[in-house]
């Protein structure tokens, strides 16, 4: 006996898929290999969500991105409730950008995605801006837009939690790695590294930057996957006490000459506390899986690591560092900026396409891909974007 549907990839697209076709009724198999324990010596496939947090806000400079992250918080509740495991933390979060000159686009594109979409939030400039957030160090002419009901999710406990509530309502797991996808008039097989196949009426390809692998999808899916180096700076306890209220940040540099994100003191599974700054000073392109896994096991770029670090420190020059390490991911980018959601065929359908910005809309996105491949419209009068390439 077959599935109704084999979603491929377990991290935070697939799982949330999976979670929405198991509740539309479906009978799903979700396969995927959990998490590598030594990275540096891992021959298979990595994900992007193989960190303690990632920024979760509505602010957002593109209107869809803005919904469909609305749409996920407005149900972060109930998944945690039914997958048993608490990810999400309301800290609040922080846009910051100048509002004239070069790189003034972002913050005011923001304000009005949020002034469109009703978007709770409160502006704070200059000594209003200081007084609220006196660790961080702005210049003049900075907008803060501040979103008390944003913060940072664990991505991890967000895969667990979808999980989790899928299997209550039926859905297989199945821990492997997928080698190749056939399809024919009957159906298609997923077979397994581990020499199982799964037969199924539809597939999903959710392997986040390694749906780009050959086997998986009947075309190539045209994402650009980037290198990602994040610099994790270790601080004391006194010091997590001292920037408790610290919320997430993303802040465009008043230059136009890029901008960062910050993740507030955060304790990861070794049991030290970081903060965490990201935002590459240029894009290096991987072109094939091999540079993939050969990126997600070097640990990251010391120089472009170095130079987050430098930026935070100038944000923040109060803040008493412990010493500083550096992570490697990778972020996929789609031709025009938004998730793709689609059937290459009539069986095979692609769900990816982060752009970055993938973990807090991972529920809705889930979802979507859920309508999708069940035959069901996608909600025009929600999003602008049809989700295609
Ligand atoms: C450094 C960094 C910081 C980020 N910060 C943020 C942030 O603050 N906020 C935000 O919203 N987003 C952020 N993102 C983006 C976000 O993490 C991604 O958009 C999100 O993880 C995408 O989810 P996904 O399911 O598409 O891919 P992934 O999370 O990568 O999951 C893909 C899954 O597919 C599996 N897989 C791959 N190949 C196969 C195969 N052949 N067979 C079976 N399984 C396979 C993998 O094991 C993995 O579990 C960040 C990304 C990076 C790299």
């Amino acid at each position: 006996m077959g599935f109704d549907v084999v979603v491929i990839g377990a991290g935070m697209w697939g799982s949330a898929c999976a979670r929405h076709l198991v509740e539309m009724g479906a009978k799903v198999a979700l396969v995927g290999p959990a998490e590598p324990k030594q990275a540096a010596s891992h021959d298979g496939v990595f994900a992007s969500h193989y960190d303690q947090a990632r920024i979760t806000r509505r602010l957002a400079s593109q209107a869809d991105w803005s919904r469909a992250a609305a749409a996920s918080m407005d149900r972060y509740g109930d998944i945690e409730a039914s997958g048993g495991v608490p990810f999400f933390h309301q800290v609040g979060a922080l846009m910051a950008g100048p509002e004239q000159g070069a790189g003034g686009d972002y913050i005011l594109k923001t304000k009005n995605v949020a002034e469109d979409a009703g978007t709770e939030n409160v502006a704070l400039r200059g000594a209003a801006l200081r007084a609220q957030f006196p660790y961080f160090e702005f210049p003049d002419g900075i907008l803060g837009l501040f979103e008390a009901a944003g913060g940072w999710i664990n991505p991890r406990a967000h895969v667990v939690a979808e999980i989790n509530a899928a299997r209550a309502s039926g859905l297989t797991l199945v821990r492997d790695q997928v080698v190749g996808v056939q399809e024919s008039s009957d159906g298609v097989i997923v077979r397994c590294a581990g020499g199982e196949g799964l037969e199924a009426e539809r597939v999903v390809v959710a392997c986040g930057a390694f749906s780009k692998a050959a086997g998986l999808l009947p075309e190539p899916v045209p994402l650009k996957v980037y290198a990602r180096t994040v610099a994790f700076v270790e601080i004391d306890d006194d010091e997590a006490e001292r920037l408790r209220s610290m919320p997430s940040v993303v802040y465009f540099f008043p230059d136009g000459e890029g901008d960062c994100y910050i993740l507030p003191p955060v304790r990861y599974p070794n049991g030290k506390t970081y903060l965490k700054i990201g935002g590459d000073p240029e894009d290096v392109e991987l072109t094939t899986v091999a540079e993939m896994k050969e990126w997600f096991r070097g640990g990251g770029d010391p120089k472009a690591g170095s130079y987050m670090a430098e930026q935070l420190f100038k944000l923040m020059p109060g803040l008493a560092s412990q010493g500083v390490t550096f992570g490697s991911c990778a972020t996929s980018f789609t031709p025009r900026g938004n998730p793709l959601i689609y059937g290459q065929s009539e069986r095979v359908f692609a769900l990816t396409g982060g752009n970055g910005a993938g973990a807090k809309c991972a529920d809705e996105i889930g979802r979507l891909g859920a309508l999708k491949v069940m035959g069901k419209p996608l909600p025009e009068n929600i999003y602008q974007t049809n989700f295609l390439p």
